[in-house]
């Protein structure tokens, strides 16, 4: 049956990417989203081979236009390097040379890899340098700010409730600030006796202010001190509150305001007063609501609870529990990551996980693979939806929605790919019980094939 393609006015910008990944991505546009969309694509190619011959020009241009064009959906890509994370703690095994080309933390750290034998992708691909992470360059245009990740984890009643560890039978959000605090923080370890002390000096008139933190004795200690801004955390709370509404879901912000009265206070007042001035009343219209809620209950809460709301977390807070969600919804394959600027127009869609090396080892031999596309999906479907939004394209938020309501009912009627079939049948899966990497992406398009088609009766 011919479909009649969906026009999208305004274009995307396409980063493909690597390995198991890049061999989904191409599948996905060709089943997917080319036979049901009239799309004008930015495309870059952020494969590392072409990242190397374009000195890695090729990221910052994908990035810039994402500036431009406001919607960039990206596949996995490798990252051949080794970030600060793991040099801090192994700092041993890393050579000099590594360490000084590292990137400073920033909210990338979220997709650190801890390979230490990425190194070996140098040799393998014949690289001219080890270039940095695709996702810190990408982030540090996109203005890291007051960049916001939101991390969507997939749930369902049947199949895909029999794959959760937890008991949630919706999807959560989380959303998470990726700015300051432990991540833009300065540490210090302290030799000897001495007294710390956190000054702050205005800037042309008023005086300094300086608080005495602590008397350390010999032989010292560590310590460190953090910041946030005003401006971003407003930022976080309005598209936290964007991302609710829009969602219908309701929303709660966890803090340690009971300890840190005026750090996290602020968080907390801020976003209640974002609330009441622009959003309280549209919440209660829909039927949803805005809560703040202590860490130790936000977490408490989110293992019992059944899902179904978006959950605001202070930076590290959002890298700790999107790890827990990840796991908690069963597989990496679920779940998708979507970066917001500041300017809350422009956004980047991907799947959590990365290229899935050793599948693609396993495709490189000609053998069968069964790589979860449902991720990858997501990036596209997120990215529409944000087009679809901001070009007020009701045709195209529609298709997005039937497409992921697809990837959902697919699973639903147990047809899987391996890594959610091991988590429902157990480790003695046959082969009978899951589909590989084509037959499942092919099993999602005749289920949109079959979803649009109601509609197009109507
Ligand atoms: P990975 O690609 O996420 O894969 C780790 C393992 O998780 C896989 O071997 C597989 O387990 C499972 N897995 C992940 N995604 C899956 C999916 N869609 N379907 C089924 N199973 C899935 O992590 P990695 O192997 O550590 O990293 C590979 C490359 O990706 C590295 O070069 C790294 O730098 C890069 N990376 C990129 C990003 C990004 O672009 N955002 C993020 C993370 C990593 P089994 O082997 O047990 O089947
Ligand atoms: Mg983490």
């Amino acid at each position: 049956m011919a479909v009649e393609k969906i026009k999208v006015a305004n274009p995307i910008v396409e980063m493909d990417g690597d390995e198991m990944t890049r061999v989904i991505w191409k599948s996905i546009k060709e089943k997917l989203i080319f036979p049901f969309l009239e799309l004008d694509i930015k495309y870059f190619d952020l494969g590392l081979p072409n990242r190397d011959a374009t000195d890695d020009r090729v990221t910052v241009e994908s990035a810039e236009a994402t500036l431009k064009y406001n919607v960039a959906i990206k596949c996995a890509t490798i990252t051949p390097d080794i970030e600060v994370l793991v040099v801090v703690s192994v700092t041993e095994v890393c050579n000099e040379r590594v360490v000084q080309e590292s990137m400073p933390l920033t909210a990338s750290d979220v997709f650190i890899s801890f390979d230490l034998t990425d190194e070996g992708r140098v040799k393998e691909f014949n690289l001219k340098q080890m270039w940095r992470s695709p996702n810190g360059t990408i982030r540090n245009i996109l203005n890291g700010e007051a960049a916001l990740l939101f991390w969507y984890g997939l749930q369902g009643t049947n199949y895909l409730q029999k794959c959760s560890k937890a008991c949630w039978t919706r999807p959560i959000c989380i959303g998470r600030h990726a700015f300051g605090d432990q991540y833009r923080a300065s540490e210090e370890v302290i030799r000897g006796a001495g007294t710390l002390k956190l000054v702050f000096v205005p800037e042309g008139q008023g005086d300094k202010t300086e608080i005495e933190v602590f008397r350390f004795k010999d032989p010292g200690g560590v310590a460190m001190s953090m910041y946030n801004t005003d401006e971003s955390i407003r930022a976080f709370a309005e598209s936290s509150m964007s991302t609710a509404f829009q969602k219908k879901w309701p929303l709660y912000l966890s803090t340690k305001n009971t300890i840190l009265k005026k750090y996290d206070g602020r968080f907390k007042d801020i976003f209640q007063e974002v609330y009441e001035t622009n959003w309280k009343a549209k919440f209660e219209a829909i039927g949803i609501w805005y809560e703040h809620r202590l860490i130790d209950d936000m977490v408490a809460y989110a293992v019992k609870s059944e899902g179904g709301y978006v959950w605001a977390c202070k930076n590290y807070d959002g890298d700790v529990q999107s790890d827990f969600l990840a796991q908690g919804f069963g597989s990496l394959g679920l779940m998708t990551s979507v970066l917001v600027c500041p300017d809350g127009r422009s956004i980047e869609a991907e799947a959590a996980h990365g290229t899935v090396t050793r599948h693609f080892r396993v495709h490189q031999k000609g053998g069968e693979t069964s790589t979860n596309s449902i991720a990858s999906i997501f990036a596209w479907t997120r990215g529409l939806a944000h087009r679809a939004n901001l070009d007020n394209n009701p045709k195209l938020l529609d298709f997005t929605s039937k497409l992921e309501a697809a990837c959902v009912g697919t699973v639903e009627s147990g047809k899987m790919t391996k890594d959610l079939a091991l988590l429902v049948y157990g480790p003695k899966v046959k082969r009978s019980q899951y589909r590989n990497t084509e037959e499942f992406i092919d099993a999602v398009a005749a289920e949109l094939r079959a979803r649009l088609a109601v509609r197009a009766k109507m």
